[in-house]
């Protein structure tokens, strides 16, 4: 992994496969994620995987595959032999690098030892647990099924079984003060391996928390308090060695998740399971697949007809263009500019690029490559929109 950030050439080709179960759902969550009282026939969807990954190997013909992320949904509620056959079929279907990224998505509620090593026997070499706070009364507002002493036993875990972990905290939670984030954040970073992904509570249409949010039962930090806490989380993890390298996910230099820089570079990667996305280039052009988002819908199709895709769009070179700037800017490493030139057929805009430099949002790195600074990140939307416009 060594140096993997500095080589913007080479995107990658990953491979996500979604697991779309949990065992509760958390009332923040917008994911497609579903609760099923009764047991998942996992043999059954192991078939229709397989199916579905054939289909896709005829699209992108031979590549080499760099990650693997089985992501949800809790994908810890596969079993070991579930993983071990997906990832089976993918190796018969393409060929996978030799140190190819094979991430695995945890909650620390359903983490057991025999599990973990199942996993690692099947070929996963880096764990992301879904750790999300390390206080219990926040743990709780949160909707999660673990406690603190659960996670930290799933990290202990985690660390002696895999190469690589990274686990997930969200802040900006009710109630929560500048104060209150840096030191749970300075703990975290005590139990950290090599990477963490910081995300800000959002509010998210449909969510059971968005109906308290609008009824005023929910309070969550206002702008400023938001921004406060962002900037300490940057200068913290920053301080402590594991500075961002995209908006919200933080490593020790060369530990980034190599899957995510494939999104994040505008590779290509494959999407398997209920509501997975994928971006494609085949003889055609690039395309944009959509996966049926319910899990039942998504087994039935492929088993009628051997893919789970809603749509599939043809991506034009100029909505190529604006995904790669949109996908660049969230990285601290930004996009090049040349590749964006020659998608879409045009320079960026000098006097929207001098505007943007001028009010300290965007920055030059080097000659070819343009990126926010740390005050364009917690604008980055706008800045986005008023660069592609
Ligand atoms: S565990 Fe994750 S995917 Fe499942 S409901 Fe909670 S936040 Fe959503």
């Amino acid at each position: 992994m060594g140096g993997a950030i500095l080589d913007y050439s080479d995107p990658g080709f990953g491979i996500y496969v979604h697991w779309p179960f949990c065992a509760a759902k958390c009332p923040y969550c917008d994911f497609n994620s579903h609760v099923r009282h009764k047991p998942v026939d996992q043999p059954r969807f192991v078939a229709a995987f397989q199916r579905e990954i054939l289909q896709m190997r005829a699209i992108t013909g031979a590549r080499t595959v760099t990650s693997i992320f089985f992501g949800g949904g809790t994908p810890s509620l596969m079993a070991p032999q579930t993983v071990d056959e997906i990832l089976s079929a993918i190796g018969r279907a393409w060929d996978v690098a030799i140190d190819a990224e094979i991430t695995l998505e945890a909650n620390p509620s359903s983490v057991e030892a025999e599990r973990f090593r199942g996993y690692r026997a099947a070929g996963v070499n880096r764990v992301s647990l879904g750790v999300q706070a390390l206080n219990d009364s926040d743990l709780k507002t949160l909707g999660r099924l673990h406690s603190v002493s659960e996670a930290l036993t799933a990290i202990e875990l985690a660390r002696e079984t895999f190469p690589r972990l990274s686990f997930d905290l969200i802040y900006a939670r009710p109630g929560q003060s500048v104060q209150d984030w840096e030191r749970e954040l300075d703990a975290a970073i005590g139990h950290a391996a090599d990477h963490l992904s910081l995300y800000q509570l959002t509010i998210e249409q449909g969510t059971p928390f968005y109906g308290l949010y609008k009824s005023g039962r929910l309070k969550i930090p206002d702008g400023d308090l938001s921004a406060d806490l962002y900037e300490a989380t940057q200068a913290l993890t920053s301080a402590r060695g594991l500075p961002a390298y995209e908006v919200s996910n933080h490593a020790v230099p060369g530990a980034e998740s190599r899957h995510n820089l494939t999104y994040w570079r505008y590779g290509d990667y494959v999407g398997l399971g209920a509501g997975a996305h994928g971006r494609l280039s085949h003889a055609y052009g690039r395309i944009g697949t959509v996966n049926r988002r319910l899990p039942e819908q998504w087994l039935e199709q492929v088993e009628t007809l051997g893919h789970g895709m809603e749509s599939e769009e043809r991506l034009d070179t100029e909505a190529q263009a604006d995904e790669l700037m949109l996908m660049g800017l969230r990285l601290r490493e930004g996009f090049d500019v040349t590749r964006w030139r020659d998608l879409s057929g045009r320079s960026v805009d000098p006097d929207k690029e001098s505007f943007l430099i001028s009010h300290g949002l965007l920055e030059r790195l080097g000659n070819s490559r343009l990126r926010c600074t740390p005050a364009g990140m917690m604008v980055l939307d706008a800045v986005v929109a008023d660069l592609a416009a």
